[in-house]
């Protein structure tokens, strides 16, 4: 599988998107959650780092060592949004904050609040734990969306500033290091895009290169005491059983050699989408194949049928094959959307529809879950199974992921589309209008809850024939492909449903996916789901959670029975799933244990909901993968 596909990404200015699912998330990140989230950044004082850093003054800092990047990882969230739905309000607030951004970045170029607050003369000087890159790494994506939404260079100017500072330090000919948080890498590769600088592009790739090479500077952290003790708490990660090993950060092996995805599960994320863009077209087939070698052993060993990885909260990161508890499961929201924009990365190197299953997985079930039907609370973690112990605060302490899951929504119109210049490519079948290459197009859908879903050319500026690809989901087992009032068959390949044709204004096509609820079990070798089953309906997967019957922990699903479907106004609007099976009842008089026979059971029906809406109703028990009879 070559990385030579021609296929280009849709700008999120060239996608307006109408769907009946994700139109109203995007009405409530920009009415709900910009504006909430604007004001935690400015009660948890990490705009006021930034203005202290304005006024140049020393000490004062609050929050955590990375809180800069809230900010501006909230800043790209909020151009996104503008994009999709315009604001007065959001625009002035997102002003506000570039104006202090600006007048934070020190004179050379350099921004860390951190440091230029809390710790002045010590930049660069912890690059396992600091963070610095990573902030800007943030900083630049946030930058690319500020000028994509305003056309003004009023942040990528800081942005370009930074960039240029930390390569006037770090490259072949100056000092090796990189971050121990990746991000900076693939927001070069924006920032290349988006200047036409190649310049960023070769230090990306220079960072991506010697990352896991030796000497490792983190490993030369470990012995310097006064890096150690900027953060003696984190700097224990990078050892494993005593010794540096830089697993944790990606550190353990350059990038070609990698077998297995291990360490922090966004940094890996991160890491690998700045890879395999800079894989692509370099006919540089170590690099594919440690990449799909990672990919494989992500999504056939590694990863929640909700598309959460990371299953441990200790490295916030990877175990082993395999290693998938649910009750525990870490599943940062952060790691989910990572997963997600690598799959779409995979998607445009490959042109292979199969990375889009992982996209879709994770966007309309692990990532979803971070953010509640409200849009001002959300999940850090996300378990398959809570016992009444996990509920959604209205922010973090380390609050990567709400903005992060506010950044996603905010550009799913773009990752709904692909094009070549002989193709338009439907990956995820979202209503909207785009202007692509070959003219504007409409889609029309009631996906996820409906299988039909109608694409039609508004107007056709290519005379040329040109291919519509349309991705075949692998969950789906029976599909309907028809160019209406034609008699074109499709051809399949690579995963997509694909008609070349002359097109002209009011073609339409009618595709139909079978949304059949399918019960599904996990390999025999994750102990965790042996004997269980989780149900899922098309892209949705679905769970039992206490308000909908019987304690989920005490059931036990006949998965023969029937299935019933039905739409509920509640919860946003679902398609809710009925079925029966046993319930375990409360029958013990007094006492922990007795003889067999004493527990009483008793016929019980559940209504399942789809895993991204539960936690929306106060404390609740919450599970995925059912006992089955
Ligand atoms: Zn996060």
């Amino acid at each position: 599988m070559p990385f030579t596909s021609r296929l280009q990404p849709i700008s999120a200015t060239a996608v307006r998107v109408t769907d009946s699912f994700w139109g109203p998330w995007l009405d409530r990140v920009a009415t709900v959650t910009i504006p909430t989230q604007y004001a935690l950044l400015e009660s948890t004082g990490r705009l006021e780092n930034l203005r202290r850093a304005g006024r140049r003054e020393e000490g004062g800092y609050q929050g955590y060592r990375f809180n800069d990047s809230d900010v501006y990882k909230w800043l790209e969230a909020c151009a996104f949004s503008l994009i999709a739905r315009p604001s007065a309000e959001n625009r002035r607030l997102m002003d506000q904050a570039v104006e202090i951004i600006a007048k934070a970045q020190r004179e050379d170029g350099y921004l860390n609040t951190f440091v230029q607050l809390q710790h002045p003369g010590m930049e660069w000087r912890s690059l396992s734990m600091l963070h610095e890159m990573y902030c800007g790494g943030h900083l630049i994506e946030a930058a690319v969306a500020h000028r994509m939404a305003t056309g003004n260079d009023e942040l990528m100017t800081v942005a370009i500033r930074f960039a240029d500072h930390v390569m006037s330090i770090f490259g072949p000919d100056k000092r090796k290091g990189t971050c121990g948080h990746e991000e900076i890498e693939l927001a070069l590769l924006k920032l290349a895009r988006a200047t036409g600088q190649a310049k960023y592009a070769d230090f990306a790739r220079w960072l991506v290169e010697i990352r896991g090479t030796r000497p490792s500077p983190y490993e030369a952290e470990l012995n310097d005491p006064v890096a150690y003790n900027l953060s003696p708490a984190g700097m224990p990660l990078l050892l494993k059983n005593g010794t540096y090993s830089g697993e944790y950060l990606q550190d353990h092996a350059p990038i070609r050699e990698h077998e297995t995805v291990v360490g922090h599960a966004v940094r890996a994320m991160y890491l690998y989408i700045a890879a395999t863009e800079l894989a692509h077209d370099q006919n540089d087939e170590a690099l594919e194949n440690a990449l799909l070698r990672g990919w494989r052993n992500l999504t056939e060993r590694r990863m929640y049928i909700t598309g959460g990885i990371g299953p441990s909260g200790d490295n916030e990161g990877f175990t082993h094959d395999y290693d998938l508890p649910n009750h525990s499961a870490y599943a940062e929201t952060c790691a989910a959307i990572g997963l997600a924009l690598w799959g779409h990365r995979l998607n445009l190197a490959t042109g292979d529809a199969s990375f889009v299953e992982a996209v879709e997985r994770a966007l309309y079930n692990g990532a979803l879950a971070g953010i509640s039907l409200s849009g001002d609370r959300y999940f850090y973690a996300n378990p398959l199974e809570s016992r009444g112990d996990h509920q959604r605060p209205e922010w973090y302490g380390c609050a990567c992921c709400p903005p992060n899951i506010a950044r996603l929504i905010g550009q799913v119109g773009a990752l709904a589309l692909a094009e070549t210049e002989d193709a338009l490519l439907v990956n995820l079948p979202i209503g909207l209008e785009a202007q692509t290459r070959h003219g504007r197009v409409r889609i029309e859908s009631r996906y996820p809850w409906e299988g039909q879903v109608t694409i039609e050319w508004l107007e056709v500026t290519t005379a040329d024939p040109f291919a519509l690809r349309v991705r075949i989901p692998e969950w789906c087992a029976d599909c309907g492909f028809e160019v209406v009032g034609a008699n074109e068959a499709a051809e399949y390949e690579n995963g997509y449903a694909s008609v070349e044709r002359t097109w002209t204004a009011g073609d339409r096509v009618k595709v139909e996916f079978d949304m059949t609820p399918q019960w599904i079990e996990a390999h025999p070798a994750v102990l965790d789901d042996l004997g269980r089953v989780a149900l899922t309906r098309g892209p949705l997967v679905y769970a039992l959670e206490s308000p909908d019957g019987p304690v989920p922990q005490r059931f036990t699903v006949d998965a023969s029975a029937e299935i019933e479907e039905s739409w509920s106004s509640d919860l946003g609007g679902v398609v809710r799933l009925a079925t029966t099976g046993t319930s375990v009842l409360d029958s013990f008089a007094d006492g922990l244990y007795s003889e067999v026979g004493t527990q009483e059971i008793s016929d019980a029906q559940a209504h399942l909901i789809p895993y991204y809406a539960w936690s929306n109703r106060g404390p609740s028990h919450m599970l995925v993968w059912l006992r089955m009879m």
